[in-house]
């Protein structure tokens, strides 16, 4: 009993131990919730309810008192969940539990205002989370989602976060990264312009004004802006009813950092000049502090001596380039730097390298002089920036020559962190010792691939050997480097799997086998009919990752038989997520083609692929060459 509600986990029979996370969770966020949104909650009882299987949509749905979970979204089996696992079933709890009172209680009057459910929600479930768990630190790993989206808004094929929908397939497309992630950072970024007190009043006289009803953002800003003496309703029109992704400009000037607001584009036509009124924060290194709104065509000087961090907590949804005189000064105090800002550094600058914005070198020194005792999300985003760039040499001659640089990083942290947890280790450390012994098992490390194999032999005759965070470790990196006698074994461990999560996972791993033959036996079986019916577009999903082009090829040739395996909602986004990694550009006519198949209105995520991999197909034409030249002289 939270208050007068009853809080439950609905399970099948046997499954109840497996609740009892969730359960502790959703009673500690209920409390939470209704004294954050003053209005409490207003049901009776409040049930979770556990089903097995996966969608191509969703994880969880939030029905107002019964919200449903996929049972990986819900359930923590101790011998076979990983720290992930139970950072993202509290995430997911928290994200359903905020949708109570944003989308149920207050509901979006359309579908065009889908992000004031989606975007709030995916805020304060990190805002929950790191109330109860700030050593997870979610709003660093939340990052990376954000950085997602900008990759989408700084390309065609983006959209603003309030769009119009005129047909259901429209409205499928709305759930996206730009409504969930852009649409929480949106929010962060009010927030910490108002203030979080500001911030609460307004949400709770919105929620009492607008209980049982419907609204549209100006509803949220309203009653924000009667509070706050900062008023957010023209920042918040700019960010949410126009695309695009602001840049700060800084440059050393006489009475200190000079910003100037530009556009940060990825594709020619997302260079039009555009005006935000951009929130933005610069912190020296001697702790000076400086806050302003900055629009395109009106520039600030932040009274700060260099060197400084634009962006400072990395609260702001834009990117920032400084002026080479300055980066000079402030890269090589990154190690000093608070977590949040070395990631805003190693993020901007490589995606300002990729267009050419600034050198590739700017983000390769960073990577070169990061500290391998740094924070663990900071390594585990290197990490993955690194295998990242990786996937862009696509077995080119010089692919050895960025292969010893990046397991030369990642080398020490693995070191350090070893194969096994330390007790009392902190939880992200099991995250990211997972990401970085599976990131260098990508990159063909041999010492990693043999203790893999090692343990792997060992876990064939004493299961018991290998549980949780480390048990998926060692699968993920042996299977991705399965021989055709190891994908045999592990095919028959995915048949005699009796658990349905864990099952469903086995199938997976036989779809991420990076020897081609393999990944055609995965795809062959994926419509042999053995697979369940939701592990069927599962597994040629996990073939995607590493053979987009195959992964579509065969879906498409063989569109009439998954047909029946694809919800109403995904029958277009799922061929544009199976090709969106290629790095080919015949992959570009092929999405082409395949839009004049659909209607148009359901063409968007089509749209958002083939940008994706014109982009990609531009950096290894453009990018390459220079990192080359840099890995030779470094
Ligand atoms: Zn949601």
């Amino acid at each position: 009993m939270v208050g007068k509600t009853d809080v439950g986990v609905i399970v099948r029979r046997g499954d109840a131990a497996k609740g009892q996370y969730a359960l502790d969770a959703a009673v500690k966020l209920l409390s939470f919730y209704n004294e954050y949104f003053e209005t409490p909650y207003p049901l009776p009882k409040l049930d979770l309810v556990a089903g097995p299987g996966n969608s191509q949509f969703f994880s969880a749905m939030e029905n107002w008192g019964a919200i449903f979970y996929f049972d990986y979204a819900l359930l923590i089996d101790p011998k076979l969940s990983t720290e992930t696992d139970r950072q993202n079933v509290f995430t997911v709890v928290a994200h359903e539990m905020a949708h109570q009172w944003f989308g149920d209680l207050v509901t979006m009057d359309w579908w065009d205002n889908l992000w004031l459910n989606e975007g709030f929600a995916s805020w304060m479930e990190n805002k929950a989370t790191d109330h109860f768990h700030p050593e997870w630190n979610v709003w660093l790993s939340t990052q990376a989602g954000q950085q997602g989206a900008m990759r989408t808004d700084s390309r065609a094929g983006t959209h603003p976060i309030v769009t119009p929908i005129r047909d259901v397939f429209a409205a499928s497309s709305a759930f996206d990264a730009i409504t969930y992630q852009k649409g929480q950072a949106v929010i962060r970024m009010l927030e910490a312009y108002t203030g979080e007190a500001a911030f609460r009043a307004g949400v709770r006289n919105y929620i009492k004004a607008h209980a049982y009803g419907n609204t549209v953002s100006d509803d949220l800003w309203t009653e924000i802006d009667k509070v706050s003496t900062k008023k957010i309703t023209a920042i918040a029109h700019d960010f949410t009813l126009q695309s695009g992704v602001p840049l700060i400009r800084a440059t050393a000037g006489p009475g200190g950092v000079v910003l100037n607001q530009d556009r940060f584009g990825a594709d020619l036509g997302q260079r039009t000049p555009r005006t935000w009124r951009a929130p933005v924060t610069v912190t020296s290194l001697d702790g000076r502090t400086w806050q302003g709104v900055v629009a395109a065509g009106a520039p600030k000087t932040a009274d700060v001596a260099a060197p400084a961090v634009v962006n400072a907590g990395q609260t702001s949804y834009f990117r920032t380039a400084y002026s080479t005189d300055l980066w000079a000064r402030l890269a090589p105090r990154y190690a000093q730097l608070p977590p949040a800002d070395q990631l805003g550094l190693l993020y901007d600058s490589r995606a300002l390298g990729e267009v050419g914005i600034v050198p590739m070198s700017d983000f390769l020194a960073l990577a070169k002089n990061a500290p391998a005792d740094g924070d663990p999300i900071v390594l585990n985003t290197l990490s993955d920036q690194l295998s990242a760039i990786d996937w862009l040499y696509d077995r080119r001659p010089n692919q050895a020559a960025f292969r010893a640089f990046a397991r030369g990083r990642l080398g020490p942290v693995a070191q350090r962190l070893g194969w096994d947890p330390k007790p009392g280790e902190a939880d992200n450390d099991a995250v990211t010792r997972r990401a970085i012994l599976e990131n260098l098992g990508a990159l063909g490390d041999p010492a990693v691939l043999a203790e893999a194999r090692r343990r792997f032999e060992r876990w064939l005759t004493d299961p018991d050997s290998l549980t949780g965070t480390g048990r998926r470790t060692v699968l993920s990196i042996v299977a991705a480097n399965a021989d055709a006698a190891t994908w045999d074994t592990l095919h028959r461990k995915a048949r005699e799997s009796k658990d349905i999560t864990d099952r469903a996972r086995l199938y997976g791993y036989l779809g991420s086998a990076l020897d081609p033959a393999l990944a055609d036996r995965a795809l062959a079986l994926a419509l042999s009919g053995e697979p369940s019916a939701t592990e069927v577009p599962l597994l040629l999903g996990a073939v995607s990752n590493p053979f987009p082009d195959k992964a579509f090829d065969f879906a498409l040739a063989n569109r009439a038989r998954l047909q029946p395996f694809l919800e109403p909602s995904s029958q277009t986004s799922y061929f544009a997520r199976l090709a969106q990694s290629s790095r080919d550009p015949a992959m570009i006519d092929k999405l082409t083609r395949f839009a004049a198949s659909v209607p148009a209105s359901s063409r968007s995520e089509l749209d958002k692929s083939v940008a994706a991999v014109r982009y990609r197909v531009e950096v290894i034409a453009n990018r390459l060459p220079e990192m080359d030249r840099w890995l030779a002289a470094n």
